[in-house]
């Protein structure tokens, strides 16, 4: 992809890039609405990217383009709006460029930028939040500034939530940032904080993209985060985070029938993330997977954010042999349902799973096998 994307931006805009970056897509791996719960969550970075290619201009003007997208979007570097209809996939780069002052860097002035991509867009990888770190560190080498990672995460989340306008947590930009070939990224939500934990030997994703979409699924999230709030502040803390299993018993009594159950997924996640990491450091990717398929159980039955969709592919996946576990990842009500399996799972299985999704759904739903990967990286510049 390097070599080509060299290519192409040579042939596209007459010279050749100065900077070359990369940033990678995620799979969440465990961790489902803890977020913004103040809870922990892990992640992975995949072994697919959005790669940009940059070089600067003396007219002032920014010229975007991408490989999935026709034409260029060309902007005056004095104008930073947002804009609509097909361009607006330039909002992410242009909400990174927003972003940059406010955490005390410069952002370059005029420019020529084109991204590639080999991962899928709009299938719960986020695309946008590597599109949103390979653009940062392009911006921030051409300028000559090296701000710490976790400055990098930020902007690429500030542009996301305030420019583009999508609330999302903190667990696409961290994972894209800090993500490591054969480990997980361990996020503790509240500061954030960051850690790397190596995976075993052997460990193997499938994601199964349904293409579903609730109809109302933004009013659905912010009904869950409401239902959330009001849990914790019936049990007298800020966040979910902070209840123990037992505190949350001992409130039964001052809890609806529907926040104890969703206070139970949320504090009884978050202790699923810390055995999780238990597990993996012992090497047991049994257990693991065992703890993945408990979560898909607790999104369906407590925090109901799964659909029949997703629960039928769960069940298709963890009744077949080779898989460890399986769960929806993301914040469900549609999407995606991610597999851990062993190497031995093959197109062959993932293939019968499908067909008996089309055979129930009349729908085939995409499958990608992915495997873990580095975070975002500066490959030229
Ligand atoms: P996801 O992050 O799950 O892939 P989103 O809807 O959050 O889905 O982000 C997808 C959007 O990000 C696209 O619609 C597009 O605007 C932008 N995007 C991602 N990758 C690229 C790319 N390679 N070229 C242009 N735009 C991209
Ligand atoms: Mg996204």
């Amino acid at each position: 992809m390097r070599a080509e994307l060299f290519e192409k931006f040579h042939t596209r805009f007459g010279c050749p890039p100065e900077i070359l970056s990369r940033a990678p897509g995620r799979i969440e791996f465990i961790g489902n609405h803890t977020d913004y719960n103040g809870g922990t969550v892990l992640g992975a970075a995949i072994d697919r990217s959005v790669w940009v290619a940059l070089a600067r201009r003396g007219d002032g003007r920014r010229r975007f383009a991408s490989d999935g997208r026709d034409g260029d979007v060309t902007v005056s570097a004095d104008r930073l709006e947002k804009l609509s209809g097909p361009p607006s996939w330039a909002n992410y780069p242009l909400g990174v460029l927003a972003a940059l002052p406010e955490f005390g860097l410069r952002a370059p002035a005029g420019f020529d930028y084109l991204a590639a991509s080999d991962l899928p867009v709009g299938a719960g990888l986020s695309s946008s939040a590597a599109i949103e770190l390979a653009s940062a560190l392009a911006f921030l080498a051409v300028t000559g500034q090296q701000p710490p990672r976790d400055t990098i995460v930020q902007i690429g989340r500030r542009a996301e939530n305030d420019f583009v306008g999508v609330p999302c947590g903190i667990l696409d930009q961290g994972v894209s940032g800090f993500g490591r070939k054969d480990h997980l990224v361990f996020i503790d939500c509240r500061g954030p904080r960051f850690k790397t934990v190596p995976l075993p030997p052997g460990a193997h994703f499938w994601i199964f993209n349904t293409h579903t979409r609730h109809a109302l699924v933004d009013g659905l999230y912010a009904a869950r985060h409401r239902e959330c709030m009001a849990a914790a502040m019936a049990m007298g803390v800020e966040f979910l985070a902070e209840a123990s299993p037992a505190a949350l018993a001992a409130a039964a009594g001052r809890l609806s029938r529907l926040a104890g159950m969703r206070a139970r997924h949320v504090i009884e996640e978050i202790a699923r993330v810390g055995a999780t990491v238990g597990a993996v450091r012992q090497g047991d990717l049994a257990a693991v997977g065992r703890l993945l398929t408990t979560s898909h159980r607790s999104s369906q039955t407590l925090f109901e954010n799964s659909t029949p969709e997703l629960d039928f592919l769960v069940d298709a996946l963890v009744a077949a042999p080779n898989v460890h576990g399986a769960r929806l990842t993301g914040g469900g009500f549609g999407g995606a349902v991610m597999a851990l399996t062993s190497e031995i799972f093959g197109e062959a299985q993932a293939c019968s799973v499908a067909d008996a999704y089309l055979e129930k759904f009349g729908a085939r739903p995409d499958r990608l096998h992915v495997q873990t990967g580095d975070g975002a990286e500066l490959l030229r510049g």
